[in-house]
């Protein structure tokens, strides 16, 4: 855990490191585990602990006296009513909003179709939308929100909080979106990519640090990748790591917006595999759109959806058109994935988003064997491929648990 410092003027400091201490303890820490695991003198912790009881952000949660000496010491814990945060993930089909209690619980979650056109103005009123339904929760103390998160697709500038030009949604380009959030809402607002929020909802469920070093997929109108190195979530030099898009992963695939073929993103994204669902017969096309062979069709992000869930569906039922459309995509994740785990020396891969769910089971079962078999060249390891333990709302819950930070971490509490 973070070192603390015995002098009076960083006391904020302090009181950031003994909360991230309690926050990742498992079961509560002691007075005297917290001045032996902070480094903080007794006398300063007594006094850090009485500030935070006072403010209501942590609790005495019982007596502990099995195995120590002298009198039984009082437990410390987090008190999940002393603060919230708002995470709201913004994707093409869907406005995700979540409040988060100050231990990570999810207090209220609410689900809004993304407006079709993908039009600034109405996607930010139905966030907006969205952030009251979750504010209005009963027993939820207003006057403890203390933020909100935003997750976007990237690119972003995360210093002015401006989405800027996000290839799946135009209309989005050169959006403020925090400072627009922040002056409706009355509340401070932060924008991150989604990815990123993706990897820290991740690592906040995973407190201990247990798994220091993975890649997070997300899977969802596109696909990119967070990082978690070292126990920390990895961001980029601009805040924008994770685009994978156009990584050369089947030569001759389908044509990708960058003007080549067989780019990671295109090939294993909903829509690819839905024209390719439409051009082999195993959906058929909403009424009033004609699909010529291999050409590709606009299709709104609802349709898409509605194409992906019947095509997945069908190569679960095992239709072996199907089933081929969507294992090759899996094929091509596998060259991917085994080469950035290579890269970075990984062991776990989790992967999560929107989408996810609809190839779960097929991914879950063939990309470890598809891997595997080219796994001889490029790895020395097997690679666990696993499903995110936070849910659908991953990058909601991570937009809010990044506010949530700023409680937590002493970088931010030294501002
Ligand atoms: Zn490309």
């Amino acid at each position: 855990m973070p070192r603390g410092a015995n002098l009076p003027a960083i006391a904020a400091f302090n009181e950031t490191v003994v909360l991230d201490a309690v926050r990742r303890s498992t079961d509560g820490l002691s007075r005297v585990e917290l001045a032996a695991g902070t480094g903080l003198s007794a006398q300063t912790v007594t006094n850090v602990t009485r500030r935070l009881l006072r403010q209501g952000l942590i609790r005495e949660a019982g007596k502990q006296s099995e195995g120590s000496p002298g009198k039984p010491r009082t437990i410390l814990r987090l008190d999940p009513a002393g603060a919230y945060a708002v995470g709201v993930h913004l994707d093409p089909t869907v406005i995700a909003c979540v409040l988060l209690d100050l231990e990570g619980g999810i207090v209220a979650h609410v689900h809004r179709p993304s407006p079709p056109d993908g039009d600034a103005v109405t996607t930010l009123a139905a966030t907006l939308d969205a952030i009251h339904e979750v504010l209005a929760t009963p027993g939820v103390d207003a006057e403890r929100v203390i933020g909100v998160g935003v997750a976007a697709p990237g690119p972003i500038d995360a210093d002015t909080g401006v989405v800027v030009r996000p290839p799946l949604i135009p209309g989005w380009n050169d959006f403020h979106l925090r400072d627009e959030l922040a002056a409706a809402t009355g509340l401070p607002a932060l924008v991150a990519k989604d990815v990123t929020c993706a990897a820290v909802a991740e690592r906040w469920h995973d407190p201990a640090g247990a798994s220091r070093d993975y890649a997070f997929v997300y899977y969802g109108t596109g696909v990119g990748v967070g990082f978690v190195l070292g126990g920390e979530v990895y961001t980029g030099s601009t805040d924008n790591a994770g685009d994978v898009g156009h990584v050369l992963v089947d030569p001759g695939g389908a044509l990708c917006t960058c003007g080549r073929r067989g780019c990671y993103g295109e090939s294993v994204r909903p829509y690819r595999l839905v024209m390719q669902g439409l051009w082999s017969g195993v959906v058929t096309a909403p009424e009033g759109v004609v699909v010529p062979d291999g050409e590709d069709v606009h299709l709104d992000v609802e349709t898409v959806d509605a194409l992906f869930t019947r095509l997945t569906a069908a190569a679960d039922a095992g239709d072996e058109r199907a089933r081929a459309i969507v294992d090759r995509s899996i094929r091509n994740s596998a060259f991917y994935i085994s080469n950035l785990s290579a890269l970075l020396d990984l062991d776990r891969v989790v992967y999560g988003g929107p989408s996810w769910a609809r190839v779960e089971r097929r991914y879950l079962d063939l990309l470890p064997r598809r891997m595997a078999e080219i796994d001889m060249e490029i790895l020395t390891h097997p690679v666990r491929i696993e499903s995110s333990a936070v849910g659908e709302d991953v990058a909601a819950v991570g937009a809010a648990a990044l506010v949530l930070d700023g409680t937590f971490s002493p970088r931010v509490g030294l501002r």
